[in-house]
């Protein structure tokens, strides 16, 4: 039997704490009672699974899952299921915690989870990856629920492990219930529009930023940290609109090209390189993290959290930082990039995308009715439209950086509602 060790969180600020910085600034701000703030700061529930898989070569290997709702004062939880090496349960705590803010700074009726695998899917057959999804989903299976707490993909799972989640979640209550996660394939009652959602918000969130900060689009150029779902699509989307990107990069490096690259050129690259961009021609080869210096005029960090640290803060040249990723700036990087006249669309916001197109995709669910992609496009534009304007007005009131005043608009929501539903 071998067993997974956690992966060390040294190097790096510990999520937990970072959000928790940003959201004791914010409560400051709108002056929030001590008990709605003691509600706030912790998880509602946490949950840690040990998952016992046969691997294909007949070992028997142990995996630890988590999941952790962090509230569901505004409606069920929401929130993706991660498989990586690194997941940590105070990095799935911050993710839930996030997931509540962004929920609310978009107005949809939900509130915030995170789950998570602490496992290495590049290293796993497809076979095993099922094993492991179909396990966690049933030890989970009385947590989740289209009332209770509805998952979605995140890093290191797609609409294949969301189809076999559903699937399990199915089989335990004897009927089919593809309500109860979403990110799911199209003929399993996915929503037309959500594979590019999270990406599209991006582009629409970068796009309102660009005109308040008076940058035409298409004068602008643009990197892109991390090429898979989010990074993929926020590039093609905002090249669609006339924005020159000029580099991308995955875990394997960065690739440039001062003249612009052509994004649908790459993914085909990427499609047919075992999902990497290592080797790709028509760029220049660099360092991966020498993506977040380059002089261009938005960044959109689309792979990890905490790359944008106190350390490489002041190296940042762009004039606009568009949050792709969760948590990619680190609390103590928030004064050093506001001091140097860097604006930034936080993760909050600028990725709520997703979830928002997940929550038309479980309407429709519910509906029994399919929404063609005109729709579903129109209304998360509107809906990250009006939640971009919401939080930039409130910045521009409380004279604080985009991020703060996102947190505020987000908790005083959260605190109204609690207020009127009470505790005991
Ligand atoms: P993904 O697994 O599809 O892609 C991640 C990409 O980042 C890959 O290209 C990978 O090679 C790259 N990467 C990983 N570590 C890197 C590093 N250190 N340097 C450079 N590149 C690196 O994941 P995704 O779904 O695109 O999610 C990316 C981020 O966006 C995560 O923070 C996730 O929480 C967040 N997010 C995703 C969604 C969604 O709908 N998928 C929604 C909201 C937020």
């Amino acid at each position: 039997m071998s067993y997974i060790e956690p992966a060390p969180l040294k190097d790096r600020e510990n999520p937990f704490e970072a959000m928790m910085s940003r959201f004791h600034i914010a409560s400051q701000l709108l002056g929030l009672d001590d008990e709605i703030y003691n509600v706030l700061k912790n998880p509602a529930k946490q949950v840690i699974v040990s998952i016992p898989i046969t691997m294909d070569d007949g070992s028997i290997k142990v995996f630890e899952g988590y999941r952790v709702i962090h509230s569901n004062i505004l409606g069920p939880s929401k929130g993706g299921i991660r498989f990586d090496p690194g997941v940590h349960l105070d990095e799935v705590k911050a993710l839930a915690a996030w997931m509540t803010w962004k929920c609310a700074v978009v107005d949809i009726p939900y509130g915030g989870a995170k789950g998570g695998i602490r496992c290495n899917p590049r290293e796993m057959s497809s076979g095993e990856i099922e094993r492991l999804t179909r396990a966690y989903t049933t030890a989970l299976h009385e947590i989740f629920g289209p009332d209770r707490d509805i998952p979605a993909p995140d890093m290191g799972t797609g609409p294949r492990e969301m189809a076999w989640l559903m699937d399990t979640f199915s089989r335990s209550q004897g009927m089919t219930v593809n309500s109860v996660v979403t990110g799911k394939p199209l003929v399993l009652g996915g929503s037309l529009g959500r594979t590019e959602a999270t990406g599209r918000g991006v582009m629409v969130s970068a796009l309102a930023a660009m005109e308040r900060l008076k940058i035409n689009p298409y004068r602008a150029t643009c990197a892109v940290q991390g090429f898979g779902n989010v990074g993929s699509w926020a590039a093609t989307l905002l090249a669609e609109r006339g924005v020159k990107v000029v580099a991308v990069s995955d875990i394997s490096g960065a690739y440039y090209n001062e003249n612009g690259l052509d994004v649908k050129e790459i993914i085909e690259y990427r499609n047919n390189n075992n999902n990497s961009l290592e080797g790709f021609p028509n760029a220049e080869a660099l360092d991966g993290e020498e993506i977040l210096y380059l002089n261009v005029d938005v960044l959109v960090p689309a792979a990890t959290e905490d790359v944008i640290t106190k350390a490489n803060a002041q190296r940042i040249k762009a004039k606009l930082i568009v949050e792709g990723a969760n948590g990619p700036t680190s609390s103590k990087a928030d004064s050093i990039i506001a001091d140097n006249g860097v604006v930034v669309v936080p993760d909050i916001l600028a990725n709520a995308g997703g979830v928002t197109v997940s929550y038309f995709e479980w309407v429709q669910n519910r509906l029994g009715y399919k929404w063609t992609e005109e729709r579903v496009n129109r209304r998360s534009d509107r809906i990250m439209k009006d939640a971009f304007e919401k939080v930039y007005n409130t910045a521009l009131d409380y004279k604080v950086p985009m991020r703060i005043a996102a947190y505020v608009v987000a908790i005083d929501k959260v605190a109204k509602t609690y207020k009127f539903r009470g505790g005991f």
